[in-house]
């Protein structure tokens, strides 16, 4: 079977902004100020842990993070947010500010 061309319009992916951190932490969840429901979960392949997905709960919002510690480093999370907040931040906490500041002392480089 040939494809038209109607089927490369469908291909067409509206990439949202996407951003991802390490921090050495004994949580897994961040508190960054926003809210979130945990929506699923699923193992990854070469992984001890399980990837958690979470969704900002404020209405009309549609961001969403990844939640991942290494295998190889246990006391390491990795955070991956994509999307923007349409609101701004429903608490401020120094808490985040503080986790900021620990990923400038964690260098991946140094393993
Ligand atoms: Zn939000």
């Amino acid at each position: 079977m040939k494809k038209n061309n109607d089927d490369e319009k469908k291909n067409k992916k509206v990439k949202k902004p996407k951003f991802a951190f390490q921090t050495r932490s004994q949580v897994d969840i961040l508190d960054d100020g926003y809210r979130w429901r945990k929506y699923g979960q699923k193992a990854v392949k070469n992984n001890t842990f399980p990837r958690s997905y979470y969704r900002c709960t404020h209405h009309g919002c549609n961001v969403k993070k990844q939640v991942q510690r290494l295998t190889k480093d246990e006391g390491v999370v990795v955070t991956t947010y994509e999307g923007m907040h349409t609101h701004p931040i429903e608490k401020h906490t120094d808490n985040f500010e503080h986790i900021l500041n620990q990923m400038h002392i964690y260098n991946p480089n140094n393993f």
